[in-house]
């Protein structure tokens, strides 16, 4: 049986190959997720910045450094968790993806969800969000434990939060997703009960 990391590296160099993302033409290079393949989270943030297309790593930039920050307030390395992004080439001059971006990258990130089968799924932004509950706001469900079961996943649990990047700089959602944040370990021995 292969390991999760072996199951995970024959995927990204499948999809390295053959993605139809357009954005593949204007990216330096596709952005894997990155951590542990153990863990049993997983965050999935939006897309590839400046930083990561130039480093091959996501949430390595300022928004990166914010999430690493309240990772250790819950008592977390960054090397323990799992990261990803829904869409893995950076839009040019960092746009919104299109639909048509995240539906080009869709079967990458679902494969490796279904490889690491977390037991919580933290979603980073609305952009990942919406993949999951398309007529949701984040602003309605931030913060708030949800369990859903999807065609793919089968019965996951999720906890949207606000995008590191958007909290950065405003004080009112900063304070917002930092308390959201440290109500991730409950959230985990909720499900694990
Ligand atoms: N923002 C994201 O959504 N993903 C990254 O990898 C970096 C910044």
């Amino acid at each position: 049986m292969k390991s999760k990391r072996e199951q995970l590296d024959e995927l990204n160099k499948y999809w390295q190959e053959n993605c139809k993302c357009e954005l593949r033409k204007t990216a330096t290079q596709a952005v894997f997720g990155d951590g542990n393949a153990e863990s049993d989270m997983v965050f999935i943030g939006e897309a590839p910045g400046k930083k990561e297309d130039e480093g091959g790593k996501p949430f390595i930039g300022a928004a990166g450094k914010f999430l690493a920050e309240m990772l250790e307030g819950i008592g977390k390395k960054r090397e323990e968790i799992y990261i990803t992004n829904i869409v893995k080439y950076r839009p040019p001059d960092n746009r919104d993806p299109e639909q048509t971006e995240k539906d080009a990258c869709n079967e990458w990130l679902i494969n490796e969800l279904k490889i690491i089968s977390p037991k919580l799924i933290v979603f980073l932004g609305r952009h990942s969000m919406t993949r999951f509950f398309p007529e949701e706001l984040i602003s309605d469900l931030h913060g708030k434990l949800l369990i859903k079961t999807t065609p793919e996943l089968g019965k996951q649990a999720f906890l949207p939060l606000y995008h590191p990047a958007a909290a950065l700089y405003n004080g009112g959602m900063r304070e917002i997703l930092i308390k959201d944040f440290k109500k991730i370990p409950k959230a985990l021995e909720k499900i694990i009960q």
